[in-house]
């Protein structure tokens, strides 16, 4: 039985090891702080890529699939941990019809369904929306996960099934003739056969030391919640890159900003004010809910989003599953059973090729 290594344990290590377990594998995985703790605590946990139609096939491939089965993967896992990542299909509605001829017909041709909005239907279907618009697009299948719940479903959920081992840094990766052997940490050595490399916004530190490592780059997003009466807003609503989202309970979160500030995950008054605006402008009833927090985390930035799957070009054994920039979350089962199915030599659920090293260049 092969020996595998995951470093890394936010949403995509996560995945990665309960896939690689699923199948058989002897799983470690080593997460320098705690798990789901960075981007994957961060974000909005929406279950779709903002406008769908600007992406490229290989990032639509992934979300499409994975889509397809989070409702399953959301059951399995409350089953498994009995923390529920409140998997809700609350729909999309997108304020934003510029587009809508292309984005119409993307939707038909991807056998997603989006519906046009008259401005006079809008009301009806949210009624607490300030904004008033020419039109929207409203995908009613789109859902949620709640982030930091999905994270800690994930994390209980291979208990038992893997060995996880926190506050543990891969400080180095260890090659010997072109092959993996492990990776070097502050407790020591960890040997392994195979090693697969699910940093996040780290990733390219970790691998810049053999030579050759995917574009990813820290890109930071702010964001906050208020607390409302639930029941008042029922839909996730985009407009011109603001999103609201309203959980279960009553918390709806505005995001997100996109800062290319290096590691720093600071908040910033400015954005604060920013997202307050935009929170205010579309739901007014948010100018009078008490806000609760306001943070910021760390997207693993690559450079058209599209995260690289695959093989060290030079290293055998050395895999990587990093770069999921904005859309982690809703691509994260793909990406994480496509990577298992290269390190397993399974056929894969989808061509590699456009998440390759090379490709995005
Ligand atoms: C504000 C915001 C909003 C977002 N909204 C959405 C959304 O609505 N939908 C969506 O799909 N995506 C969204 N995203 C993106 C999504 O959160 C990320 O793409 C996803 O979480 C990336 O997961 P990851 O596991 O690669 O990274 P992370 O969650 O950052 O995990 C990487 C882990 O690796 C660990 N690590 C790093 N280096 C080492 C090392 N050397 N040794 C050991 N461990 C190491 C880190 O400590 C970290 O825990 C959002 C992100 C942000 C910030």
């Amino acid at each position: 039985m092969s020996r595998i290594l995951v470093i890394g344990g936010g949403a995509i290590g996560l995945l990665t090891a309960r896939e690689l377990a699923t199948a058989g594998a002897q799983v470690t995985l080593i997460e320098r702080g705690e798990t789901g703790r960075e981007s994957s605590w961060a974000g909005g946990g929406i279950l779709s890529p903002l406008y769908p139609w600007r992406y490229a096939e290989s990032l639509t491939a992934l979300a499409s699939w994975s889509q397809a089965r989070y409702t399953d993967l959301c059951q399995e896992l409350q089953t498994a941990s009995g923390v529920d990542p409140e998997c809700l299909s609350s729909g999309l509605l997108i304020l934003d019809p510029e587009e809508r001829t292309a984005a119409l017909s993307w939707a038909k041709a991807h056998q997603l369904r989006m519906e046009p909005i008259e401005p006079a239907d809008l009301a009806k279907l949210e009624p607490a929306l300030g904004h008033t618009a020419d039109g929207a697009l409203w995908l009613p299948e789109i859902g949620q996960v709640r982030n930091p719940r999905f994270a800690r479903a994930l994390r209980r959920a291979v208990e038992g099934r893997i060995e996880v081992r926190e506050h543990e840094e891969a400080s180095e990766l260890l090659v010997t003739a072109g092959r993996i052997q492990g990776v070097r940490t502050r407790q020591g050595i960890l040997e392994a056969d195979q090693v697969v490399v699910c940093a996040g916004a780290w990733t390219a530190t970790l691998l810049e030391q053999l030579g050759e490592a995917p574009a990813v780059e820290p890109v930071r997003g702010q964001m906050m919640v208020f607390l409302t009466q639930p029941g008042q807003i029922h839909r996730i609503v985009l407009y011109r890159d603001r999103y609201i989202i309203p959980r279960r309970d009553g918390h709806i979160l505005i995001g997100s900003t996109l800062e290319y500030t290096g590691f720093d995950k600071s908040t910033t008054a400015e954005a604060k004010e920013q997202l307050y605006r935009a929170a205010g402008a579309l739901f007014p009833l948010l100018r009078h809910s008490p806000l609760e927090h306001h943070w910021a985390g760390l997207r693993p930035g690559s450079p058209q989003g599209i995260p690289y799957i695959g093989v060290h070009p030079q290293v055998e054994g050395l895999y990587f599953n990093a770069g999921h920039f904005r859309n982690g979350v809703v691509t994260g089962p793909a990406s994480a059973r496509l990577v298992a199915d290269l390190m397993l030599n399974r056929p894969p659920i989808l061509d590699p090729t456009p998440y390759a090293l090379h490709a995005q260049r």
